[in-house]
């Protein structure tokens, strides 16, 4: 039937979603195309589970904190401000408290005398907050945009407005550096209106802070206009009486605990015991952990709380939701983790057929990458950064495998074949796998830096285009 609808394809084959659905008239089928989404929501539904709104009604919602997240320009001083704000204000009393890295912290600010916590997402930069959206979890209320006030408006700064603006999250603008000579404030409240951020005093709505997350210069009016932003823009609450639901912003597996991820609560309030599933893990919340390492017993919207007792590692951005019981949590989580291989297997079907075919027609090459790194927030971003490598259609970057954790043998096996780079972010190699890669010849690569991963790889990408006559 295929055949006869033009489609010389075989069973191994993906077709479109039209082909599909005339093959469904052809055979007197309806045939219903879903996205992953409304899948999702149709398994939530057989469980009677709805997802991503509070129950009840007005009078059951209560202010919640604003969650932050910074971006900007590369050496803008993004992991700086956020060192700053951590050790400038501790919450909750914890004078001195020593701040471990969970992905994200609440500090506390005062405003018109009132106390008031905001939330900060520790991964600066925009990859993570595109890698989030991308899956559907818009975890950001408030942009602060950081921009060097030696340097200017750069490329990045561009395109981190531009990722606020599509995803409609109000910005906040730090002018950093204004220790340095040179710093020019003024000059960059007058380009970016350019890119239709125009300061208050230019008779625009957008709140601009001269800062030095350095010298911590005047990280209070910062923390201050977060907050006149979110008042004067945003309508934050949440029902905190609610099962708790919410965002994975950053997995890894940790020797002696186990998966250890840390959630972003965005409604209801997450107890140790309860019974959870993000994406397609699962487990009981045996401990919960904030920044100080201190254990907590509740979490309330907005609150970021490191939770351990998965079973596996979740996805930095799949969404979490608690359920009554444990054998719900599992069946969820079995029937998500189902899917995705079905996808995946799909998705790599279509893949292959398709690239043979490219290859055969323009003879493309294609540089293969191994991608492992110390939590799947990393990973993630950098994959999305390095497929966005763009060097021309000649040659291609494909990443065949990424995870968690030191390079293996495994890793290493599966990198025997050409042209297959191993990249290891903030992760070594364990065992014997360096001696492997060096008997085999293999490419392994550390970085640290996600920029410097970007060059070398675009450098080798240029490395293999054919020259031109
Ligand atoms: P990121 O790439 O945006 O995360 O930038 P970093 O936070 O790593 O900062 C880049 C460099 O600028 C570092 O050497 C910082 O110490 C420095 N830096 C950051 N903020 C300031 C500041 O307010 N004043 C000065 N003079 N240097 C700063």
């Amino acid at each position: 039937m295929l055949f006869h609808l033009g489609e010389m394809v075989t069973a191994t084959q993906s077709v479109s979603d039209e082909v599909l659905e005339l093959l469904g008239t052809e055979m007197n089928y309806t045939v219903q195309v879903v996205s992953p989404e409304e899948e999702d929501r149709e398994l939530l539904d057989s469980f009677k589970i709805s997802y991503g709104e509070d129950s009840g009604d007005e009078d059951d919602l209560q202010a919640r904190p604003p969650v932050v997240t910074v971006m900007g320009h590369v050496d803008h001083g993004k992991t700086r401000l956020l060192d700053t704000i951590r050790k400038t204000t501790v919450h909750e009393g914890e004078a001195g408290g020593i701040t471990q890295h969970i992905g994200a912290y609440q500090v506390a600010t005062a405003l018109e005398g009132r106390e008031r916590l905001i939330t900060f997402i520790d991964t600066p930069g925009h990859e993570a907050f595109t890698a989030m959206r991308a899956r559907g979890a818009q975890a950001t209320d408030i942009a602060v945009i950081v921009v060097a006030a030696d340097d200017g408006v750069m490329p990045q700064t561009v395109e981190a407005i531009n990722h606020a603006q599509a995803a409609g999250v109000p910005v906040v603008v730090a002018i950093n550096k204004i220790d340095k000579e040179g710093a020019n404030p003024q000059k960059i409240r007058q380009q970016l209106t350019e890119y239709g951020l125009v300061a208050e005093e230019y008779g625009g709505d957008t709140m601009f802070v001269d800062i030095s997350a350095k010298q911590g210069t005047n990280i209070d009016g910062l923390l201050e206009a977060i907050l006149l932003t979110a008042d004067a823009a945003l309508d934050l609450r949440a029902n905190p009486d609610m099962e708790a639901q919410g965002v994975a912003i950053e997995a890894h597996l940790d020797r002696g605990r186990g998966p250890v991820a840390t959630v972003l609560v965005q409604r209801g309030t997450l107890r140790v015991g309860d019974s959870i599933v993000a994406g397609d893990a699962y487990g009981r919340v045996r401990r919960m952990v904030d920044e100080f390492n201190e254990d907590i017993t509740e979490a309330t919207p907005s609150r970021p709380v490191q939770v351990i007792g998965f079973t596996s590692v979740p996805g930095a951005g799949d969404t979490f939701l608690v359920v009554e019981e444990d054998r719900t949590a599992r069946q969820i989580a079995e029937r998500r983790a189902a899917r995705n291989r079905a996808a995946q297997n799909a998705q790599k079907r279509k893949r292959i057929s398709l690239e043979d075919l490219d290859a055969a027609l323009k003879e493309t090459s294609q540089l293969n990458l191994i991608i492992k790194g110390d939590n799947s927030g990393t990973v993630e971003a950098l994959e999305d950064a390095l497929t966005k490598i763009d060097v021309g259609d000649e040659v291609e970057l494909r990443v065949i495998h990424r995870g968690v954790g030191g390079i293996t043998e495994g890793d290493i096996n599966l990198a025997i074949a050409d042209n297959i780079i191993v990249i290891g972010f903030n992760v070594r190699a364990e065992g014997k796998a360096t001696e492997l890669a060096n008997r085999e010849g293999i490419d392994v690569r550390y970085y640290s830096v996600i920029y410097q991963a970007i060059d070398e790889i675009e450098a080798a990408l240029k490395g293999m285009l054919k020259p031109i006559y």
